[in-house]
């Protein structure tokens, strides 16, 4: 059941808030003996766009679910977890994210734009196959020839991208004010954005934009720093390079 009106999403609003207050729209038993519910906003981001679901915790007044996982559900956020005591449509609730490992996995997204405009500045506009991200390391499919001896300028380049510490901003827009934005960095839409009349971009001021829905990091310097791990030849022209961030090398 999709509750009347779509969740508002706090973390679009401000990628750093840790704790919020919400109403509980709904509240429903899970096939696997998990409990879902469903609140009239939230900051627990639901896995989307290659970046994992937030943990943590929703208190009400007579019970908690501890909050192992959260995603879409049309246009509701769902969150997933273990029910301690009751929950109930109409409850208030404290949600308060695990922020470490939100924090985590938003330096490493941070950290992937980076390492993307890192390989277009050595190597003209390249395009992505794939993309995932855990917390604290990821990787990232190039339809590319990148070689091993390749890998330490490409490393050099995205520090020197963390060490100038830019600006990350991220602003929904309208489509050809996006077209407009990522135009001026040599890219532009492409078929995820197809038939969409807003777009959110997400700009590293100076350096490069990419159309992205996940939570990111205000400066590139909260990232400390970005090591290659791993490269991987996967086929057909495409190169997998798994990195990791600060903290997690
Ligand atoms: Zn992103």
């Amino acid at each position: 059941m999709e509750s009347p009106v779509p969740t508002e999403r706090l973390y679009y609003q401000d990628q750093y808030l840790k704790e919020f207050t919400a109403i509980v729209a709904s509240v429903e038993e899970l096939p696997d003996g998990k409990v879902g519910a469903v609140l009239d906003r939230t900051a627990f981001y639901p896995e989307g766009g290659g970046q994992p679901a937030d943990t943590g915790v929703l208190e009400g007044p007579s019970g908690k679910l501890k909050v192992v996982w959260a995603e879409n559900r049309g246009e509701d956020v769902l969150h997933i977890g273990e029910l301690e005591g009751s929950l109930s449509p109409g409850d208030e609730v404290r949600g308060v994210l695990d922020w470490d490992r939100r924090y985590a996995i938003m330096r490493t997204h941070t950290a992937a734009h980076v390492l993307m405009h890192a390989v277009d500045r050595l190597f003209g506009r390249t395009a992505l196959a794939g993309s995932g991200l855990s917390v604290g390391s990821g990787r990232l499919d190039f339809a590319a020839k990148i070689t091993r001896d390749q890998l330490p300028s490409i490393e050099e380049e995205a520090n020197r991208i963390v060490q100038m510490d830019a600006e990350v901003r991220a602003n929904v827009l309208p489509r050809d004010k996006a077209e407009e934005l990522l135009a001026r960095y040599g890219a532009g839409l492409g078929p995820a954005q197809e038939g969409m009349e807003e777009v959110r971009i997400v700009e590293i001021v100076g350096v490069g934009a990419d159309p992205c829905g996940g939570t990111h990091v205000a400066r590139t310097g909260e990232i400390g720093g970005i090591k290659i791990l791993k490269r991987k030849s996967k086929g057909k022209g495409v190169v997998r390079l798994e990195y990791a961030v600060s903290g997690f090398y």
